[in-house]
């Protein structure tokens, strides 16, 4: 059997670190805002190139309270419009609707999955505000149209980096650092994963910083002031011990993916298979692999009687959700037809070469 990913095998070789810090941390007796905290805000926003990184307790947070803090310093105003991809883990949305703004679908390109800059550009209105970025799957969207449009309307340029840890461009810049600010999820599925859920927010706007400081530990930067109305988001101090002993582990695993990925592109030769884009290059670090087939519920109880585990990211777009139901007019065909056909295959750190191999026979056979 071929598991989709195997948690326990990613974290197995960190355990000896996890119980090491884990004892230092119960014999310190220090469980908020401590040296575990503030060492892993210097070492993401380091290894990011920010200037700043804040710890904050998951991935949607982040998103919330960087809009959250963007209202708060005047440069967002409720009712605002807010561009996300229409195809994208309903967090993005739902972010935006929690802070009070209004979430305007656009289409992404079939190709990278992405954001597409020109359905971007058709949705601006005079209420467009922001335009949110998602780097879906790993790769980066394509930030250097999207920055110059951003620029052109004035508006501000936030990333859901939930699934690109790590990930670069060309130059060298990394996801986290190509925007305003930035959004990670420390979920333990994620590239880097915690042991239960965590997030951070990572910007070079000094004011957004202190802000978003603020506000997420009740808005308060001196104990029992509170300067705004803030909420409680903090990084828990024994999960950011668990992601300080991860973080060297990062670049090695983002490799490993991108091996896995070219050894499925170079295997995988079935006609009735579109085979992700994948550049070849540090701009995607394969979060996930997701290939697309006409009957996908078909392929993947084929692979399911051939020992392979795979999953569907994701079965219902956005727009077509229960919760969403203001949504349900629209027309996004090509977030539909993407929802239809795609289908995760395994990947991850830990997966052998030789397990690649027997999931390419699989598929070559269907
Ligand atoms: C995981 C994820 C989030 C949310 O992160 P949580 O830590 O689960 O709150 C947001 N956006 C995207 C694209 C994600 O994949």
């Amino acid at each position: 059997m071929i598991p989709f990913l195997d948690l326990h095998k990613i974290n197995a070789p960190y355990e000896a670190g996890f119980r090491q810090r884990l004892d230092d941390i119960l014999q310190k007796g220090w469980f908020i805002l401590g040296d575990e905290v503030k060492a892993f805000e210097q070492k993401y926003a380091a290894y990011c190139g920010t200037k700043h990184c804040i710890g904050v307790a998951n991935g949607l947070d982040a998103l919330v309270l960087i809009l959250k803090a963007y209202v708060q310093l005047g440069r967002l105003q409720p009712g605002d419009e807010v561009i996300v991809p229409a195809n994208t883990f309903i967090a993005t949305m739902l972010s935006v609707l929690e802070a009070g703004l209004v979430p305007v679908a656009a289409e992404p390109d079939v190709k990278t999955f992405n954001l597409d800059p020109t359905a971007a550009t058709d949705k601006i209105s005079t209420k467009t505000k922001a335009i949110i970025a998602v780097h879906l799957y790993g790769q980066l969207a394509d930030m250097a149209a999207l920055s110059a449009l951003a620029e052109k309307h004035g508006l501000l340029l936030i990333e859901d980096a939930a699934q690109a840890h790590g990930a670069m461009t060309g130059a060298g810049v990394r996801a986290g650092n190509l925007s305003d600010a930035a959004a990670f999820s420390f979920y333990p599925a994620k590239n880097l994963g915690a042991l239960g859920d965590a997030g951070a927010i990572t910007t070079n706007d000094d004011a957004l910083a202190a802000t978003v400081y603020s506000l997420h530990n009740y808005g308060s930067e001196v104990k029992y002031r509170h300067d705004i109305a803030g909420t409680n988001s903090r990084l828990d101090e024994i999960q950011a011990a668990f992601l300080n002993v991860k973080l060297d582990g990062l670049d090695p695993d983002n490799d490993h993916r991108r091996n896995i990925a070219a050894i499925y592109g170079a295997g995988i030769s079935n006609p009735k298979i579109t085979l992700p884009f994948n550049p070849g290059n540090h701009s995607h670090v394969f979060h996930l692999y997701v290939i697309r087939t006409a009957d996908r519920e078909g392929l993947q109880r084929f692979l399911s009687d051939h020992g392979i585990s795979t999953q569907i990211h994701y079965p219902i777009a956005p727009h077509r959700q229960k919760a969403l139901t203001d949504w349900h007019h629209l027309s996004l065909p090509i977030t539909e037809k993407i929802h239809d056909e795609v289908l995760s295959l395994p990947i991850s750190p830990v997966m052998t070469e030789t397990e690649a191999g027997v999931v390419i026979s699989a598929l070559n056979c269907y």
